[in-house]
């Protein structure tokens, strides 16, 4: 293999192209990004940055002499338009073509957008500096989406001195994603420092004046922030032949097509250690994915290894530390192991069938969760683990006690 490219310059990609490297790759290594920017981290975005307290500068992920260090051909600033997989070529959006025996796919996700004016949307460097810059004390922002994105957005406006308004449709945020009573504690956050969070309100657009809901009211605001999920960033693949479908899909080893493969948050992959297909939109498992793609588009077919992490995120509100390990999504039964739920400070357990399937600490110091990622690493039987130490059973949405 003597020319490998990947395409999205940012965590998984950059985690790709220094695994290349460090596992011996001395081809010809070209990064595609279509953002002008050497690759910048996105968690501060939403945290630190919004809340003026880091500067841009400080969210680049390596600097220019560590880049330098990779020898990479470097396409900033150009997409990728399309693929040729028969002929081993990427095309990109100023004319030309690279060709590749090795391609790794990073690009990511954007943001769902509502109808109309538009709005601010949480993603890029452009549009954190664009959204602090608002973020004066007494205006009013209105934030569409109170998944973590929208709450940790809230929280630093709350912060620093706006007026903030959450909608969400759901009657508990994030209950799909954490259940419903862990979901009620999030909600209070907000409650409790006077944001106003209204749920099972559906937003169809954004005006000039605010937000419109599906009933006709129109929300008054003076920014609008939509946070209501995203898109993988696949359209340049149509008529490639890869399988796309919510995100690049995967077998187990990352792989899309022979010798092509795909990381981070636009790979829908087979995570065995689960036995189902997911597509993860956390910081860590982009550098991890990252890395695996790049192994195992270097290694032998029969040396290649199945990716099969235990995801783990965090996401920081009104000084709330949120740690979780394991996938939480579609589970059977949630319960408190550690804390009180009413304390706001506690750690919780999932089961999906027999297993622990994901843990879950709000104001836990990092090590009381951690010990959890092993339980659920090695599919730890949920009635020896978890139902001899729960101190209150949690019943999750649609299972009667
Ligand atoms: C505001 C914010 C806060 C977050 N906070 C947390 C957190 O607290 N905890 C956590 O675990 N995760 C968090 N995340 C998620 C985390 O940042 C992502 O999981 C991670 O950035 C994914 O990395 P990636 O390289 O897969 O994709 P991305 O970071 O999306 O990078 C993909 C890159 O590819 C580029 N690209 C797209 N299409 C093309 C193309 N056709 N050609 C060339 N380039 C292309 C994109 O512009 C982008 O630069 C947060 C994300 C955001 C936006």
């Amino acid at each position: 293999m003597r020319r490998i490219v990947v395409v999205g310059a940012s965590a998984a990609g950059l985690a790709a192209a220094e695994t290349l490297r460090r596992e011996g790759y001395d081809g010809t290594l070209t990064l595609v990004g279509d953002e002008p920017l050497a690759p910048y981290d996105r968690p501060p975005l939403s945290k630190q940055l919004l809340a003026a307290e880091w500067e841009p500068e400080r969210l680049t992920l390596r600097s220019p002499d560590d880049l330098a260090g990779l020898d990479l051909d470097l396409r900033l600033g150009v997409a990728a338009s399309g693929l040729q997989p028969a002929d081993r070529t990427v095309e990109l959006a100023d004319g030309s073509t690279v060709p590749y025996d090795g391609l790794i796919l990073a690009t990511g996700v954007r943001p769902r957008r509502l109808p109309g004016a538009g709005g601010h949307v949480l993603r890029t460097l452009d549009d954190a500096v664009r959204l602090r810059d608002r973020l004066t004390p007494g205006r009013r922002l209105v934030v569409v989406g109170a998944g973590f994105l929208g709450a940790e957005a809230a929280a630093v406006a709350w912060r620093l001195g706006c007026e903030v308004t959450l909608l969400e449709p759901a009657p508990v945020p994030l209950a799909h994603a954490v259940g419903t009573e862990v979901g009620e504690v999030l909600t209070r956050a907000h409650l409790d420092r006077g944001v106003n969070l209204r749920c099972g309100v559906t937003v169809t657009e954004v005006t000039g004046e605010g937000v419109r809901l599906a009933d006709g009211e129109l929300v008054e605001a003076d920014e609008v922030l939509v946070a209501i999920g995203s898109l993988p960033n696949t359209d340049w693949l149509d008529g490639s032949g890869l399988t796309v479908g919510d995100g690049v899909v995967c077998d187990e080893y990352s792989a899309a097509a022979p010798n092509v493969y795909a990381a981070g948050d636009v790979a829908r992959w087979h995570n065995p250690l689960f036995g189902l297909p997911m597509r993860i939109e956390h910081r860590t498992n982009a550098a991890e994915q990252g890395m695996a793609a790049a192994r195992n588009l270097l290694a032998a077919p029969q040396a290649r290894k199945p990716f099969a992490p235990v995801p783990y995120f965090w996401s920081d509100q009104y000084g709330m530390k949120i740690q979780a390990y394991g996938y939480l999504r579609g589970h059977d039964e949630v319960a408190v192991v550690e804390g009180e739920l009413t304390e706001g400070r506690f750690l919780a357990a999932y089961r999906r069938g027999e297993k622990v399937t994901g843990a879950l600490a709000v104001g836990m110091p990092p090590k009381a969760i951690r010990q959890w990622r092993q339980a659920i690493a090695t599919g730890a039987d949920w009635d020896g683990t978890v139902a001899s130490r729960s101190r209150a059973e949690v019943v999750p949405e649609g299972v009667s006690a």
